[in-house]
Protein backbone atom coordinates (compact mmCIF):
# COMPACT_ATOMS: atom_id res chain seq x y z
CA UNK A 1 0.00 0.00 0.00
CA UNK A 2 2.64 2.36 1.05
CA UNK A 3 6.18 2.13 -0.08
CA UNK A 4 9.04 4.79 0.92
CA UNK A 5 12.24 4.33 -1.45
CA UNK A 6 15.58 5.93 -0.25
CA UNK A 7 13.93 8.62 1.48
CA UNK A 8 16.07 11.55 3.11
CA UNK A 9 14.71 14.71 4.95
CA UNK A 10 16.44 17.61 6.23
CA UNK A 11 15.16 20.31 8.77
CA UNK A 12 16.73 23.91 8.34
CA UNK A 13 20.43 24.11 6.88
CA UNK A 14 20.73 20.59 6.81
CA UNK A 15 19.80 18.85 9.91
CA UNK A 16 19.27 15.12 8.65
CA UNK A 17 16.02 13.90 9.96
CA UNK A 18 15.64 10.62 7.72
CA UNK A 19 18.17 9.11 5.89
CA UNK A 20 17.85 7.33 3.29
CA UNK A 21 15.08 5.50 4.56
CA UNK A 22 13.19 2.68 2.81
CA UNK A 23 10.01 1.07 4.23
CA UNK A 24 7.55 -1.41 2.23
CA UNK A 25 4.07 -1.54 4.38
CA UNK A 26 1.60 -4.05 2.17
CA UNK A 27 -1.58 -4.24 2.35
CA UNK A 28 -3.45 -5.20 5.91
CA UNK A 29 -0.73 -5.51 7.55
CA UNK A 30 0.54 -2.73 10.65
CA UNK A 31 3.53 -1.64 10.65
CA UNK A 32 5.23 -0.08 14.01
CA UNK A 33 7.80 2.22 14.33
CA UNK A 34 9.97 2.55 17.32
CA UNK A 35 12.85 4.46 18.42
CA UNK A 36 13.99 6.89 20.94
CA UNK A 37 12.54 10.63 20.85
CA UNK A 38 13.60 12.36 18.21
CA UNK A 39 14.60 9.14 15.89
CA UNK A 40 12.31 10.35 13.63
CA UNK A 41 8.93 8.40 13.82
CA UNK A 42 6.37 11.64 13.27
CA UNK A 43 8.54 12.76 10.53
CA UNK A 44 8.54 10.22 8.92
CA UNK A 45 4.38 9.81 8.88
CA UNK A 46 4.10 13.37 8.11
CA UNK A 47 5.71 12.93 5.15
CA UNK A 48 4.11 10.09 4.00
CA UNK A 49 1.03 12.23 4.49
CA UNK A 50 2.47 15.16 2.26
CA UNK A 51 2.90 17.13 5.74
CA UNK A 52 6.30 17.38 4.94
CA UNK A 53 8.41 17.67 1.43
CA UNK A 54 10.84 15.57 1.04
CA UNK A 55 14.48 16.08 0.10
CA UNK A 56 15.29 12.68 -2.14
CA UNK A 57 14.25 9.78 -2.49
CA UNK A 58 10.52 8.96 -3.23
CA UNK A 59 7.11 7.84 -1.83
CA UNK A 60 4.34 5.40 -3.44
CA UNK A 61 1.18 4.77 -2.61
CA UNK A 62 -0.71 1.82 -4.16
CA UNK A 63 1.99 2.09 -6.42
CA UNK A 64 1.70 5.46 -7.42
CA UNK A 65 4.58 8.43 -6.71
CA UNK A 66 2.42 10.75 -4.24
CA UNK A 67 6.00 12.74 -3.77
CA UNK A 68 6.48 13.57 -8.17
CA UNK A 69 4.81 17.42 -7.93
CA UNK A 70 2.33 16.69 -10.12
CA UNK A 71 0.75 14.36 -7.35
CA UNK A 72 -3.13 16.13 -6.39
CA UNK A 73 -2.29 16.50 -2.83
CA UNK A 74 -5.81 16.56 -1.48
CA UNK A 75 -6.77 13.32 -3.48
CA UNK A 76 -3.47 11.74 -1.35
CA UNK A 77 -4.56 12.70 2.07
CA UNK A 78 -8.00 11.84 1.24
CA UNK A 79 -6.59 8.24 1.30
CA UNK A 80 -4.93 8.26 4.20
CA UNK A 81 -6.01 8.77 7.51
CA UNK A 82 -3.98 10.29 10.14
CA UNK A 83 -4.47 10.70 14.10
CA UNK A 84 -2.33 12.28 16.08
CA UNK A 85 -0.98 12.47 19.69
CA UNK A 86 -3.36 15.22 20.92
CA UNK A 87 -7.11 14.74 19.41
CA UNK A 88 -7.26 18.01 17.81
CA UNK A 89 -11.01 17.89 17.63
CA UNK A 90 -12.78 21.36 17.35
CA UNK A 91 -13.87 22.08 20.80
CA UNK A 92 -16.91 24.56 19.19
CA UNK A 93 -18.45 21.50 17.02
CA UNK A 94 -20.18 18.53 18.24
CA UNK A 95 -18.59 14.84 17.98
CA UNK A 96 -20.77 14.77 14.79
CA UNK A 97 -19.78 17.62 13.11
CA UNK A 98 -16.04 17.13 13.56
CA UNK A 99 -16.18 13.91 12.10
CA UNK A 100 -18.21 15.15 9.12
CA UNK A 101 -16.65 18.24 8.65
CA UNK A 102 -13.99 17.25 6.24
CA UNK A 103 -15.99 15.38 3.95
CA UNK A 104 -18.83 17.33 3.43
CA UNK A 105 -16.03 20.68 2.79
CA UNK A 106 -13.36 19.27 1.45
CA UNK A 107 -14.49 15.69 -0.24
CA UNK A 108 -18.27 17.09 -1.48
CA UNK A 109 -20.00 14.39 0.48
CA UNK A 110 -23.98 14.86 0.89
CA UNK A 111 -24.61 15.72 4.16
CA UNK A 112 -26.99 12.88 4.50
CA UNK A 113 -24.48 10.52 3.48
CA UNK A 114 -21.47 11.60 5.80
CA UNK A 115 -23.62 11.72 8.52
CA UNK A 116 -24.72 7.79 7.83
CA UNK A 117 -21.20 6.66 7.94
CA UNK A 118 -20.09 9.08 11.07
CA UNK A 119 -22.82 6.61 12.99
CA UNK A 120 -22.11 3.88 11.78
CA UNK A 121 -18.81 4.20 12.54
CA UNK A 122 -19.49 5.97 15.98
CA UNK A 123 -21.81 2.48 17.02
CA UNK A 124 -18.33 0.28 16.17
CA UNK A 125 -15.98 1.93 18.26
CA UNK A 126 -18.07 2.06 21.33
CA UNK A 127 -19.45 6.02 20.87
CA UNK A 128 -23.20 5.29 20.02
CA UNK A 129 -25.24 8.17 20.80
CA UNK A 130 -22.31 10.50 21.69
CA UNK A 131 -23.15 12.40 18.10
CA UNK A 132 -24.22 15.45 19.39
CA UNK A 133 -21.70 15.77 21.84
CA UNK A 134 -19.42 18.49 22.59
CA UNK A 135 -15.55 16.98 22.67
CA UNK A 136 -14.87 18.80 26.12
CA UNK A 137 -18.04 16.37 27.74
CA UNK A 138 -15.96 13.19 26.45
CA UNK A 139 -12.79 11.91 28.49
CA UNK A 140 -9.85 11.92 26.76
CA UNK A 141 -9.91 8.03 25.80
CA UNK A 142 -13.33 9.18 24.15
CA UNK A 143 -12.01 11.65 22.36
CA UNK A 144 -9.34 10.02 21.08
CA UNK A 145 -11.71 7.34 19.56
CA UNK A 146 -13.71 10.14 17.88
CA UNK A 147 -9.96 11.49 16.27
CA UNK A 148 -9.99 7.67 14.79
CA UNK A 149 -13.83 7.66 13.19
CA UNK A 150 -12.52 11.07 11.76
CA UNK A 151 -9.59 9.80 10.27
CA UNK A 152 -12.26 6.64 9.24
CA UNK A 153 -15.12 8.99 7.78
CA UNK A 154 -13.07 9.29 4.72
CA UNK A 155 -13.02 5.53 3.59
CA UNK A 156 -8.38 5.98 3.96
CA UNK A 157 -6.38 2.72 2.59
CA UNK A 158 -3.76 3.50 5.00
CA UNK A 159 -4.33 4.74 8.71
CA UNK A 160 -0.82 6.62 9.89
CA UNK A 161 -1.46 6.66 14.19
CA UNK A 162 1.20 9.14 15.67
CA UNK A 163 1.75 8.25 19.71
CA UNK A 164 -2.06 8.12 19.85
CA UNK A 165 -2.28 7.11 23.40
CA UNK A 166 0.79 9.23 24.39
CA UNK A 167 -1.61 11.90 26.37
CA UNK A 168 -3.98 9.21 27.72
CA UNK A 169 -4.23 8.83 31.23
CA UNK A 170 -2.85 4.83 31.72
CA UNK A 171 -6.74 3.79 32.50
CA UNK A 172 -7.62 5.14 28.68
CA UNK A 173 -5.43 3.59 27.60
CA UNK A 174 -6.15 0.25 27.10
CA UNK A 175 -9.77 1.62 25.24
CA UNK A 176 -7.65 2.98 22.58
CA UNK A 177 -5.39 0.07 21.80
CA UNK A 178 -8.34 -1.72 21.71
CA UNK A 179 -9.84 0.24 18.88
CA UNK A 180 -6.76 -0.58 16.92
CA UNK A 181 -6.85 -4.18 17.44
CA UNK A 182 -10.42 -4.11 16.17
CA UNK A 183 -9.10 -2.22 13.15
CA UNK A 184 -6.20 -4.75 12.45
CA UNK A 185 -8.88 -7.66 12.69
CA UNK A 186 -11.08 -5.79 10.01
CA UNK A 187 -8.17 -5.76 7.79
CA UNK A 188 -6.93 -2.17 8.05
CA UNK A 189 -3.55 -1.41 6.95
CA UNK A 190 -2.00 1.09 9.35
CA UNK A 191 1.83 2.69 10.60
CA UNK A 192 2.07 3.40 14.07
CA UNK A 193 4.54 5.25 16.08
CA UNK A 194 4.18 4.37 19.30
CA UNK A 195 6.63 3.76 22.66
CA UNK A 196 3.68 1.12 24.16
CA UNK A 197 6.32 -1.52 22.77
CA UNK A 198 4.05 -4.85 24.61
CA UNK A 199 1.37 -3.03 22.25
CA UNK A 200 3.71 -3.10 19.37
CA UNK A 201 4.51 -6.74 20.16
CA UNK A 202 1.55 -7.77 20.05
CA UNK A 203 -0.13 -5.79 17.19
CA UNK A 204 2.13 -5.67 14.44
CA UNK A 205 3.37 -7.92 11.29
CA UNK A 206 6.53 -5.57 11.05
CA UNK A 207 8.56 -3.27 13.47
CA UNK A 208 11.04 -0.80 12.48
CA UNK A 209 13.58 0.71 14.92
CA UNK A 210 14.44 3.68 14.12
CA UNK A 211 17.43 5.82 15.14
CA UNK A 212 18.90 9.01 14.39
CA UNK A 213 16.87 9.30 10.99
CA UNK A 214 18.26 5.64 9.92
CA UNK A 215 15.97 2.15 9.97
CA UNK A 216 18.37 0.14 12.25
CA UNK A 217 16.71 -2.83 12.47
CA UNK A 218 13.17 -4.30 10.86
CA UNK A 219 11.49 -7.58 11.04
CA UNK A 220 8.78 -9.41 12.62
CA UNK A 221 8.18 -8.33 16.41
CA UNK A 222 10.00 -11.55 17.40
CA UNK A 223 13.01 -11.06 15.85
CA UNK A 224 12.97 -7.45 16.85
CA UNK A 225 12.33 -7.75 19.99
CA UNK A 226 13.01 -11.77 21.22
CA UNK A 227 16.30 -11.41 19.02
CA UNK A 228 17.61 -8.06 17.93
CA UNK A 229 20.70 -8.34 15.69
CA UNK A 230 22.09 -4.69 16.30
CA UNK A 231 23.40 -3.32 19.35
CA UNK A 232 21.46 0.07 18.96
CA UNK A 233 18.49 -1.76 19.02
CA UNK A 234 19.62 -4.09 22.06
CA UNK A 235 20.56 -0.60 23.62
CA UNK A 236 17.11 1.08 22.88
CA UNK A 237 15.25 -2.09 24.21
CA UNK A 238 16.80 -2.48 27.44
CA UNK A 239 16.88 1.35 28.14
CA UNK A 240 13.22 1.10 27.82
CA UNK A 241 11.80 -2.31 28.99
P1 LIG B 1 9.06 11.48 19.62
O1 LIG B 1 9.20 10.06 20.06
O2 LIG B 1 9.51 12.43 20.69
O3 LIG B 1 7.73 11.81 19.08
P2 LIG B 1 10.04 11.31 16.90
O4 LIG B 1 10.74 10.03 16.67
O5 LIG B 1 8.64 11.41 16.44
O6 LIG B 1 10.14 11.67 18.44
P3 LIG B 1 10.47 13.57 15.19
O7 LIG B 1 9.41 14.41 15.76
O8 LIG B 1 10.24 12.95 13.86
O9 LIG B 1 10.91 12.43 16.21
O10 LIG B 1 11.77 14.46 15.13
C1 LIG B 1 12.97 14.03 14.51
C2 LIG B 1 13.97 15.17 14.54
O11 LIG B 1 13.52 16.23 13.73
C3 LIG B 1 14.19 15.76 15.93
O12 LIG B 1 15.58 15.98 16.08
C4 LIG B 1 13.45 17.06 15.88
O13 LIG B 1 14.09 18.01 16.70
C5 LIG B 1 13.52 17.46 14.43
N1 LIG B 1 12.34 18.21 13.98
C6 LIG B 1 11.06 17.78 13.99
N2 LIG B 1 10.23 18.70 13.47
C7 LIG B 1 11.00 19.76 13.13
C8 LIG B 1 10.75 21.03 12.53
N3 LIG B 1 9.51 21.40 12.16
N4 LIG B 1 11.79 21.85 12.32
C9 LIG B 1 13.05 21.48 12.67
N5 LIG B 1 13.37 20.29 13.23
C10 LIG B 1 12.36 19.44 13.46
MG1 LIG C 1 6.87 11.84 17.39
Amino acid sequence: VLRLESVRKTYGRGTVVLRDVDLAVPPHTVTALIGASGSGKSTLLRCANLLEEIDDGAIFLDGAEITDPRADVDAVRRRIGVVFQAYNLFPHMTVLDNITLAPRRVHGVPRAEAEARAHELLERLGLGGRAGEYPDRLSGGQQQRVAIVRALAGRPRLLLLDEITAALDPELVGEVLGVVRDLKEEGMTMVIATHEMGFAREVADQVCFLDGGVVVERGTPEEVFGEPRQDRTRQFLRRII
